[in-house]
C-alpha cells in the first residue's frame, strides 16, 4: 500500500497552482456533487435507506464471524474455495500460490482497491506475469504507472490530452497508429485492446462490492461490463475482498446497490451488476473451471473492536471525497494513499499502521459534509477528531502545534479567562487590520497567512455577541 503521507504538508501546498489538476478536480465540484443532489432529490425514501444501510452494516459487522462463516460454507458448497489471509503478505501469497499452481501467464484484473491496498500488482508483476487492468480508469492509470487519484474515478487527475498522449505512446503495438482525442474514439482502442486480453487470460482477479452470505455470491458493479468479461472468460477467476465486505442476504445487498449507485455517480443503477457463485457447473455455458474468495483482514478485525468500527460500514461510494473541500483542493495524489480523502484519513492510518500515515488526520477542517453525504452516516468527523486525540495522547503532536492545543485547553477550561483573553485578541486583530482591513502575516501563523490574507474581525467575539443576543427580548 502506497503510504508517505508524511509529505502531505509539502505536496498540498503545491497542489492549489496546478492548473491542469485544478480543472480537472472542478468536474467533480459541479457534475458529480449535482448528480448525486438530483439523484438523492428524486428519492423520498433516501434517508430511511441511508438508515437502513447503516443498520445492514452495523448488524453484520456486529456478528461477522457468523456471516463469514456462513458466506465460506455457501462458497464451499457451490465447489468454490475460501482462503483467509490476517494481512497484506498472506493475500498476495495466496494469489501467487494459485498463479502458479495452475501454470497462468496473463492475469486480467477488475477493479479492486483491496488489490491496490496489498499492492498485488507488484507482487505477480515480480512473478514475471502479465497483468492487465481491464477497468478503463485504472489500465489508463497502470499505463501512466500512477496511482488512482480518487476510488470510484481513479483518472480523475488526468486531461484527454494526457490520455491521448498515452494511448498513442502505448496502442502502436495494438494497430493504433493515429492520436486520437475523440473520447468515443479512446474508449473504442480500450476496448479493442481488451477483447484480445480477455480471450488469452489464465486467471480473472476482481474485488467485490458485497459478498452476500445466503448465497455465497459476489457482486460487482460497473459501468463499462469489464468486470463480467473478467470474471466469466479466465479459466481462475479470483475475489480478493476485505471481510467487512460480508452482507446477510441478497436484499440486503440491494439496499446497499441502491445508496451506492445515487452516491457515487448520481445514478439509479450502475450498467453492470454482476453476481458470480462458484465455478462454471456442468451444463453451464460459460465461467471459470476454479473459483476463490481471498478473504482479507489487514487491520480490520482491529478496527471492528474499536471506537473505529462504524468506518467500516462504508461502501466505496466517493461521496465523501467529491464533498471535501480539501480533497477538492489538493486531489487524490497528495494523500499518497490508495484511500485519500475523507474515508482515507481515516482508513489509511488503521489499515497502514504507518507513522507516515499520522499526517493525513489533520487534512480536514471538520465542516461535517463528508459526513452529510455519506449513505451509511459514517460520522467521519468524529472518527477524525478521535484519531486526532489519540495522535495528543501518543505524543505525535509535537512542537508548536502542542504548545498551542497546550494553551488553548488550558484557557478553554476557564471560562472568565477565556472571554477576557478572546476579547483582548479580538482588539489586536482589529488593530493589525486596521488599515488594509485584512491581515497579511501573522505570527505563529506564519504557514496559514502565507497563502491568503486573515480578514480583521469586524465586530466582537462569538460570547459577548450570543450574550447580547440573548438579552434582547
Ligand atoms: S466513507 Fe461514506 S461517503 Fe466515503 S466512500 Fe465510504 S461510504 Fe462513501
Amino acid at each position: 500500500m502506497l503510504v508517505n503521507g508524511k509529505d502531505f504538508s509539502s505536496r498540498a501546498s503545491k497542489a492549489p497552482a496546478d492548473a491542469g489538476l485544478q480543472q480537472q478536480v472542478s468536474n467533480l465540484k459541479t457534475g458529480f456533487v449535482a448528480a448525486r443532489a438530483r439523484a438523492v432529490a428524486a428519492l423520498p425514501e433516501y434517508e430511511a435507506m441511508r438508515d437502513a444501510g447503516a443498520a445492514i452494516k452495523d448488524h453484520t459487522l456486529a456478528n461477522l464471524d457468523f456471516y463469514l462463516e456462513r458466506f465460506e460454507r455457501a462458497v464451499v458448497d457451490r465447489g468454490g474455495h475460501v482462503h483467509w489471509a490476517a494481512d497484506a503478505e498472506e493475500a498476495c501469497r495466496i494469489v501467487r500460490e494459485i498463479c502458479t499452481r495452475t501454470g497462468a501467464r496473463t492475469v486480467t484484473k477488475g477493479k479492486s482497491m483491496v488489490s491496490e491496498e496489498i499492492g498485488l500488482n507488484e507482487a505477480l508483476e515480480a512473478d514475471g506475469l502479465d497483468v492487465v487492468e481491464t477497468d478503463a480508469g485504472e489500465y489508463i492509470v497502470q499505463l501512466a504507472k500512477e496511482a488512482p487519484s480518487h476510488i470510484v474515478m481513479p483518472t480523475v487527475h488526468k486531461t484527454t490530452n494526457e490520455i491521448s498522449d498515452l494511448f498513442f505512446e502505448h496502442h502502436r503495438r495494438h494497430g493504433f497508429s493515429e492520436r486520437v482525442t475523440d473520447a468515443a474514439e479512446l474508449i473504442a482502442q480500450v476496448r479493442s485492446v481488451m477483447r484480445e486480453k480477455y480471450f488469452s487470460a489464465d486467471i480473472g482477479i476482481t474485488g467485490a462490492n458485497f459478498l452476500v452470505a445466503e448465497t455465497g455470491s459476489n457482486i460487482i458493479v460497473t459501468n463499462e461490463g469489464n468486470g463480467d468479461l473478467t470474471c466469466t472468460l479466465a479459466r481462475v477467476h479470483i475475489v480478493t475482498a476485505g471481510i467487512e465486505k460480508v452482507v446477510p442476504t441478497l436484499n440486503d445487498a440491494s439496499v446497499l446497490l441502491r445508496l451506492l449507485a445515487r452516491s457515487a455517480l448520481g445514478i439509479e443503477t450502475t450498467s453492470y451488476t454482476t453476481l458470480s457463485t462458484g465455478p462454471r457447473r456442468p451444463g453451464d455455458a460459460d465461467g471459470p473451471e476454479e473459483y476463490h474468495v481471498v478473504l482479507v483482514d489487514n487491520g480490520r478485525t482491529k478496527m471492528l473492536s474499536g471506537a473505529f468500527r462504524p468506518m467500516l460500514r462504508c461502501i466505496r461510494c466517493g461521496a465523501c471525497m467529491n464533498h471535501c473541500p480539501v480533497y477538492l483542493a489538493v486531489g487524490g495524489h497528495t494523500y499518497a494513499s490508495v484511500y485519500p480523502g475523507p474515508m482515507g484519513a481515516v482508513l489509511t492510518p488503521m489499515i497502514a499502521r504507518h507513522e507516515a500515515a499520522n499526517e493525513l488526520p489533520h487534512a480536514c477542517t471538520l465542516n461535517g459534509r463528508c459526513q452529510q453525504v455519506c449513505p451509511v452516516k459514517i460520522p467521519l468527523p468524529d472518527l477524525l477528531r478521535r484519531l486526532r486525540h489519540e495522535q495528543w495522547e501518543d505524543g505525535f503532536i509535537k512542537g508548536r502545534s502542542r504548545w498551542g492545543l497546550g494553551v488553548w485547553s488550558w484557557l478553554a477550561t476557564r471560562p472568565a479567562l477565556y472571554r477576557v483573553a478572546t476579547r483582548l485578541g479580538v482588539q489586536v486583530l482589529r488593530w493589525l487590520g486596521r488599515s488594509r482591513g485584512r491581515i497579511g502575516h501573522l505570527p505563529l501563523a506564519g504557514e496559514w497567512t502565507a497563502g491568503r490574507d486573515l480578514p480583521a474581525p469586524q465586530g466582537t467575539t462569538f460570547h459577548a455577541a450570543w450574550a447580547k443576543r440573548k438579552r434582547q427580548p
